[in-house]
């Protein structure tokens, strides 16, 4: 740790202090202020000529620069967009969001977004006729550009973010460079595309988008203090904490610290210890404000991280990599770096997609500590030695090398391109295009796997903005009349969980639920919630999920979700129905788009997939968890130190012959006399 003479507090802050009346060492500036302060704003005019002069430009700039929050400004007040929309995409929900509402007050709409300044994000469209300058993820705009493959609504669209290459983004540059192409041989409204990042191997970039320009925008950042540990840790978990109070002793208050930790479950908990910590009487240093930042959280808390924290206050943030170059937190002065993410992954060997932690590359290590030295000289604690960091790779596979690319797949194909021909910047691996082949023709989706075109059922599925999986589910409840049902278990896999399991409090919560628990397994479990939720009174209904530990919030939005996904099935005329207590119905429904997820027990509590004969265990917060059924099928995959299954429900051997019987030709099972 730092000897508090290494930290310098500048005298400049302190006058501001002062000057401006208030006991807060955070200098205060106005919102239009800020903006003309920021690295991007020297280049402004700069950047309109080379983007008014280009067709297509890459923008490379230091995170915090100003790249997202003012280049979409910047050209909308030019009218380079002219008669068109300019699209921003964001990989994460949260960015686009947070992004959008910073544009929108920035832009004098207030906290109105979806007026001039808007965001599209899967189930929530925040845009009106007025929006010019629209965000939204990059897996909103693929889907858009399922409906109009050559993106007419846009003049301009910004890829943002790109050297996360994530599997959307990898998708739409094949994308809006065909849609380019197309507009210009065909005297359309021309498209802009601006590829836009903090890091990236330019030449990589450059040469796929026709050896397109590349300029740099110069970043200010400050030197930044990097320490590492002199043993490994195994759990960075409790080195967060531990690291947090020995800074929180002896920095000053308005130091504010930024934590990066893997997934929401981590993050809460930390942010549990460290508020109770912090009120201990034998912990020394001022209040603390935790605040956390992770997808799966409510947009009004999302935006408390970017409020100051009030006088004799230090700030904590508490994030996942959202916070590394998606977002950028004013007045951090600490980096805490686990040295951990959650990824998914994709093995074609075993089939299985998981959400995986797991080590950063250098670039991201790089990236976090980058965090600390935007206003001034900063710490980086990274909590693994120099030569765990050494052995780090050095930057990020992309996603579309080790992800399922069954959506992609099908999505490609809706726009009548088959994978294998498709213009990517890297090619996909052949196993998992193969692969993601088989998954649709498995669904029914395609005929063959070289097949061009989807079949009627595979353009109905593509209809919908799920896993086709899922779509399937809901195109086959009609057959087994529980429309009604598949679309609440469709809607609530859609959503973030919806159960609430406080660390300190998971027995009570469990008793409590137990009442809704089915034998049938989680999603009718689900289910129930789900049903009586909806019983419950208008003005009960949070008291209601305070007392069973339900996450009103998640519930809400799972039923906005179920109201979308009803408004495409209203329109493709399909019937609602119901299966009232017949709940074989809705199993085998499940089964129909599940059949490739299927487990059998082996032996005691220990389960093999049926399709690559993984080894794989009931996940602790299964309601089926210490039950032994024979056969299950599940929807989630997560690996610790073991590969678990979540979301279960049980199903019947003959169900299988009688639904799947061309998948069971090839995965035999083996005799289990569970159940
Ligand atoms: P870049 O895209 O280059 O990483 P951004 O445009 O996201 O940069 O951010 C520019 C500045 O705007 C940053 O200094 C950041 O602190 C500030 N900022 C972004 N969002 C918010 C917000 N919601 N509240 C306050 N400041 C914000
Ligand atoms: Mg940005």
């Amino acid at each position: 740790p730092p000897s508090p003479k290494k930290i310098k507090l500048s005298n400049e802050n302190q006058k501001h202090t002062t000057s401006n009346g208030n006991f807060n060492n955070r200098p205060k500036i106005s919102i239009q202020e800020h903006r003309r302060k920021l690295p991007v704003f020297g280049k402004r005019n700069k950047l309109l000529e080379l983007i008014k002069n280009h067709n297509t430009l890459i923008i490379l700039g230091e995170t915090g620069s100003g790249k997202t929050t003012q280049i979409p400004q910047y050209i909308y007040s030019a009218r380079l967009q002219e008669n068109g929309k300019i699209a921003v995409t964001q990989p994460r929900r949260v960015a686009a969001i947070s992004v959008a509402m910073r544009v929108a007050q920035e832009h004098g709409q207030g906290l109105q977004v979806g007026d001039v300044v808007g965001y599209a994000v899967r189930f929530e469209d925040v845009t009106s006729q007025k929006t010019k300058i629209k965000f939204l993820t990059d897996g909103m705009l693929l889907r858009e550009a399922m409906f109009d493959r050559l993106l007419m609504e846009y003049t301009v669209v910004i890829l943002d973010e790109a050297h996360e290459r994530t599997l959307h983004t990898d998708v739409l540059f094949g994308i809006v460079k065909r849609a380019q192409k197309i507009r210009e041989d065909r005297n359309l409204a021309p498209l802009k595309i601006l590829i836009m990042s903090a890091t990236m191997d330019v030449d990589h970039f450059s040469r796929y988008f026709n050896n397109c320009k590349a300029v740099y925008l110069e970043g200010r950042t400050y030197p930044v203090n990097i320490y590492y540990t002199i043993k490994p840790h195994d759990d960075y978990q409790t080195s967060c904490v531990a690291t947090f109070f020995k800074i929180h002793k002896e920095a000053p208050p308005d130091h504010d610290v930024l934590i990066f930790l893997t997934g929401q479950e981590e993050i809460e908990a930390c942010a549990h210890q460290i508020r109770l910590l912090s009120k201990d009487p034998d912990v020394q240093g001022p209040t603390v404000k935790v605040c956390t930042l992770y997808a799966a959280q409510p947009s009004s808390q999302q935006l408390s991280v970017f409020q100051p924290a009030p006088a004799n206050t230090r700030k904590v943030v508490i994030s996942t990599n959202i916070a590394e170059t998606s977002v950028t937190i004013p007045g951090i002065k600490y980096v805490i770096d686990s040295g951990m993410v959650k990824a998914r992954s994709f093995h074609s060997s075993t089939g299985l997609e998981l959400l995986k932690t797991q080590k950063i590359s250098q670039e991201q290590a790089w990236q976090r500590a980058g965090r600390a030295g935007r206003d001034s000289e900063g710490y980086c604690y990274r909590l693994y030695t120099r030569s765990q960091f050494e052995l780090m790779r050095k930057s990020n596979v992309p996603e579309i090398q080790r992800a399922n690319l069954t959506t992609v797949a099908l999505q490609l194909l809706a726009l009548g391109i088959h994978s294998v021909n498709f213009d990517f910047m890297d090619k996909p691996q052949k196993d998992a295009v193969l692969a993601a082949f088989e998954q649709l023709k498995m669904l029914g989706a395609v005929d063959n796997i070289m097949a061009n075109g989807l079949t009627s059922l595979g353009k109905k599925i593509a209809k919908f903005p799920l896993d086709p999986r899922f779509s399937k589910i809901i195109l086959s409840a009609h057959q087994y009349g529980c429309l009604e049902e598949a679309l609440t278990v469709i809607s609530l896999l859609s959503s973030e969980s919806i159960l609430l399991n406080p660390p300190n409090r998971r027995e009570q919560a469990r008793n409590v639920r137990q009442k809704f628990c089915s034998a049938y397994g989680d999603h009718i479990t689900h289910l129930n919630i789900y049903r009586e939720f909806n019983n419950v009174g208008q003005s009960n209904k949070r008291n209601w999920c305070h007392e069973h530990f339900v996450n009103m919030r998640n519930i809400l939005h799972a039923r906005e979700i179920r109201n979308q996904l009803e408004e495409i099935c209203k329109k493709a005329d399909m019937t609602l129905t119901s299966c009232g207590s017949q709940m074989d119905q809705l199993r085998k429904c499940l089964v129909t788009g599940l059949f490739m997820n299927v487990a059998e027990l082996v032996r005691d509590k220990q389960y093999i997939t049926l399709d690559k004969k993984q080894a794989v265990l009931i996940h602790p917060s299964s309601s089926l968890h210490g039950q032994q059924p024979g056969l299950v099928i599940f929807t989630e995959v997560v690996q610790t130190s073991k590969c678990y299954l979540r979301g279960l429900t049980t199903i019947e051997s003959d169900w299988l012959s009688e639904i799947a019987p061309e998948y069971l030709k090839n995965h035999h099972m083996k005799v289990t006399n569970g159940s």
